[in-house]
């Protein structure tokens, strides 16, 4: 006898990654919203308008732009606060921002207005929610404790009862409890570096262009932001994350200016300094019976290339696209349409990974050889227009077989 279900499909976690998928199996899926829950504790308020910028922004792809576009969210952020950027510079230590061997490009080269856009994180997530009430969706503030699974249900222990599904998404972040429920391993290394983010004032103009240097201790970036200022992510490795994260606001923006070879003039400190461990984890399967994993539960990566949310929200597009797929007669949670997403999520986040860890492994390290090939390499790159075209579109994410969702309109 089949299982009588509280809803077909339980998302858990109301971060950006989870509220997205949730909007789509609304508006694209057509799931009912009495036949959808998303699981979410945490309370996020808005910002006001007229609060400075929050110090957690992320680079969105412009595959990512159309997601939330699609998820019924880009048109409520408020556009003054978002910095489309048109442009990025990436340069190794041992030469300098403005030489022949810096690896610029630009959305220009590719006849686009720009590579994708600065976004505040609390802003995506409070838009999201919003559309989501907006469709009909409802958000159940509780936690998942616990998960058992039949051939045809998972049955969810929550804070305050039990609630049966067709199909659970864990969309709970990188400790993802539901992870562990579902009997999910994981492989999983530490980067050995720290990433620390602050909101920092410039001498000049940004110019609309994300900044990247690598040092030997780490990758450093400068985030243009809306209102002239720059957001910081400076990875280090632990020892020189610690030393930096003791110095006074003064000292602490001289080895700035000093890091970034004075590219944008005198940096200074206009906020606290916060600080995230980097690691890289992989889960060993996207999907186990009826559960899948999107966003940080199923892959964790360097920040470097600033692609760690954009692969989340391809997980939720592609996920959404192949229960839209499925056949008539199949339930969401049927293996045939997991499996599908499973198939190409698991190689998209694999070639990404390692791209980002074979660019951390080859520019962070001692001077010297390894240092001068790295540098070789990039002046290379930024010679050749087809390579540089690539760059540009990996940054776009506008690269191989896309979703809808993330398709230009
Ligand atoms: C320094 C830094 C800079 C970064 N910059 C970028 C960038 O520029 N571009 C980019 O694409 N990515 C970037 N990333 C990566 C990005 O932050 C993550 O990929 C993103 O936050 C993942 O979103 P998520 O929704 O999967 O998980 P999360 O944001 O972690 O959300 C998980 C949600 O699940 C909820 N939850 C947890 N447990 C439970 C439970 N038991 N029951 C119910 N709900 C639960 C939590 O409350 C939370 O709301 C960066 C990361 C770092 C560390």
């Amino acid at each position: 006898m089949t299982t009588v279900c509280d809803v077909d499909i339980a998302v858990v976690g109301g971060g950006v990654v989870g509220a997205t998928l949730a909007n789509l199996l609304l508006r694209q899926a057509r799931i009912a919203p009495q036949r959808l829950v998303l699981l979410e504790p945490e309370v996020v308020l808005p910002l006001p308008a007229a609060a400075p910028l929050d110090l957690r922004v992320w680079a969105l792809s412009r595959a990512s732009q159309r997601i939330l576009q699609a998820a019924g969210a880009w048109s409520l952020l408020d556009l003054s606060r978002i910095e489309p950027y048109e442009a990025m510079c990436v340069w190794h230590e041992g030469s300098a921002a403005d030489s022949a061997d810096a690896l610029r490009f630009a959305a220009a080269d590719s006849g686009e207005s720009d590579l994708g856009a600065i976004v505040e994180v609390r802003a995506a997530q409070t838009a999201l929610l919003s559309a989501y009430a907006a469709a009909g969706g409802s958000v159940r503030r509780e936690s998942v404790q616990g998960l058992t699974q039949t051939a045809d249900a998972v049955r969810l222990q929550l804070s305050t009862g039990t609630l049966t599904a067709r199909l659970v998404v864990a969309a709970d972040g990188a400790a993802s409890p539901v992870r562990g429920y579902a009997g999910i391993a994981v492989q999983e290394r530490s980067y050995g570096q720290q990433a620390i983010v602050a909101a920092l004032s410039c001498q000049y103009p940004h110019q609309h262009t994300a900044w990247q240097v690598f040092l030997p201790t780490g990758p450093l970036a400068l985030l243009p932001q809306s209102d002239g200022s720059c957001s910081l992510v400076w990875s280090a490795v632990n020892d020189e994350a610690q030393r930096l994260l003791a110095l006074d606001a003064g000292a602490f923006g001289h080895a700035l200016t000093r890091a970034t070879g004075g590219v944008l003039g005198e940096l200074s400190l206009l906020s606290e300094r916060l600080h995230f461990p980097l690691r890289r984890l992989t889960a060993e399967h996207f999907v186990a019976g009826r559960c899948a994993l999107i966003g940080d539960a199923a892959h964790v990566i360097h920040p470097l290339a600033g692609q760690g949310v954009n692969q989340g929200l391809l997980d939720a597009a592609v996920l959404c696209e192949a229960l839209v797929n499925r056949p008539a007669h199949e339930d969401v949670g049927a293996r045939a349409a997991l499996r599908r997403y499973e198939r190409e999520r698991r190689l998209g986040n694999a070639l990404m990974a390692t791209m980002v860890d074979g660019l951390d492994r080859l520019l962070t390290g001692a001077p010297g050889i390894g240092g001068r090939l790295a540098r070789e390499g990039m002046a290379q790159v930024a010679r050749n227009v087809g390579l540089r075209r690539w760059f540009a579109a990996q940054a776009m994410g506008t690269q191989g077989p896309l979703p809808q969702a993330a398709r230009a309109l």
